[in-house]
């Protein structure tokens, strides 16, 4: 058997992957021993020369090392990524219910899979490879998920924005099933959403915000609700299941916003009901500000403003500008839905930032729910990364 390179850590740098923290700095790297090339896996070494656990190597990132196993004889091989596959898939059975049929299976570190995601979509299977030790595996990522998903349809959407940190260019297309279907709709809690898996964003869906779209059904019988950063509008839809009279529906991709209207039509919903607006929500929540016009119910669901700390200043300042606009377009006794899912963005941070925003708008707002991601997206208590979608349900 090939000898495996090794990762020796600089003294004291081990106490991380002891707590089973997954990631491997470059700057936490002293040397690395033996021919290794980007995406090998690697024994991961302490100072004082104890073997830690085996590793994928990515050259390019910041993150070089992420750690597979904390048992350095463990093989990695076919049987492995199959067994963690297949444990991953398992345990969402605790979560599945007969009122979805899309979830996330595979979740990356948190299910012990680095850079792996593969979701759901009825019978449809996406997958994506994020980082380098995942696309060396490729043939054996999409070997073992025919193997799981017999006659299922697969693909890959390989074209996530991190890959260029790891060197890697996109990949995107269809791997197995004679005929990827065109039209894949889903239905979550009673709600039927097309997905659109080939130019969507993410693999088609953000199934993390499943039970927050659930929860705001019963704060919208009547009301006029403005859903900021549609997508393909699954907060609209819960608004208008949930009997609002109105929703206006803000995004910049027209894409999603054609989506929005096809699953209007599905779910056989009045659309005289909607409005859908393509353009930037900074700019249309001041137009509504200038018009003063009132909402009864607000969502705020933006992408990613700081996906790592560096950017965290300038996020800040654009989560408590949108609040703080909401806040204001909020009637008394307005509800505000609003989420941050930078990973750069703490939790307590977040709710400074919506403080921050109501004081400015003299508001007493009132915290009534917290919300988070869903639990096919588990939280690794061993990173806290994987902790990045929070939520707050706020009364004016
Ligand atoms: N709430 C949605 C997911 C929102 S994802 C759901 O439940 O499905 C974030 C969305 O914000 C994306 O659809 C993206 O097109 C849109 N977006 C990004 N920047 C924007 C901006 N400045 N103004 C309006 N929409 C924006």
């Amino acid at each position: 058997m090939k000898t495996l390179a090794e990762i020796l850590l600089k003294n004291g740098r081990e106490k991380s992957v002891l707590l089973h923290h997954p990631w491997i700095f470059a700057s936490s790297i002293s040397e690395i021993n033996g021919t290794v090339t980007s995406g090998d896996v690697i024994r991961v070494v302490s100072g004082d020369g104890k073997t830690l656990g085996l590793a994928t190597y990515s050259e390019k990132s910041q993150i070089q090392g992420r750690m597979l196993t904390w048992d350095p004889d463990e093989q990695v091989n076919n049987d492995f990524y199959k067994n963690r596959i297949i444990n991953s898939i398992n345990k969402r059975d605790l979560i599945r219910t007969s009122e979805c049929n899309a979830y996330r299976l595979v979740y990356g570190e948190s299910d012990g899979l680095p850079g792996l995601i593969v979701d759901q979509y009825d019978e449809t299977i996406v997958f994506q490879l994020l980082t380098a030790g995942m696309d060396k595996e490729r043939d054996l990522i999409c070997k073992v998920i025919a193997e799981i998903f017999p006659g299922g349809y697969i693909f890959e959407r390989s074209d996530a924005d991190v890959r260029v940190l790891e060197g890697l260019s996109n990949r995107v297309g269809a791997i197995s099933g004679t005929k990827i279907p065109e039209d894949i709709w889903i239905h979550e809690n009673g709600v039927f959403y097309k997905v659109d898996i080939a130019s969507g964003q993410k693999t088609g869906f953000y199934l993390d915000q499943r039970e927050n779209r659930n929860k705001l059904l019963r704060y919208c019988e009547g009301k006029r609700v403005l859903n900021c950063f549609s997508y393909t509008g699954g907060f609209t839809l819960n608004a208008l299941k949930g009997g609002s009279d109105s929703v206006v529906s803000i995004d910049s991709s027209q894409h999603a916003l054609n989506i929005l209207m096809l699953n209007i039509e599905r779910n056989q919903i009045d659309p005289t009901k909607t409005q859908s607006i393509c353009g930037d929500v900074f700019v249309e929540l001041r137009k509504f500000r200038d018009r003063a016009e009132k909402f009864d119910v607000i969502v705020l669901d933006p992408p990613k403003f700081a996906p790592t700390i560096s950017q965290v200043e300038r996020a800040a300042r654009g989560y408590k500008d949108i609040n703080l606009l909401a806040i204001k377009l909020l009637k008394p006794g307005g509800v505000l839905f609003t989420f941050s899912c930078s990973g750069g963005i703490s939790r307590e941070l977040f709710q400074k930032i919506v403080t921050g925003a109501a004081m400015d708008a003299e508001c007493n707002l009132q915290i009534i729910d917290q919300l988070s991601q869903a639990g096919d997206h588990p939280i690794l208590l061993s990173f806290p990364e994987s902790m990045y979608l929070k939520g707050l349900i706020c009364i004016k």
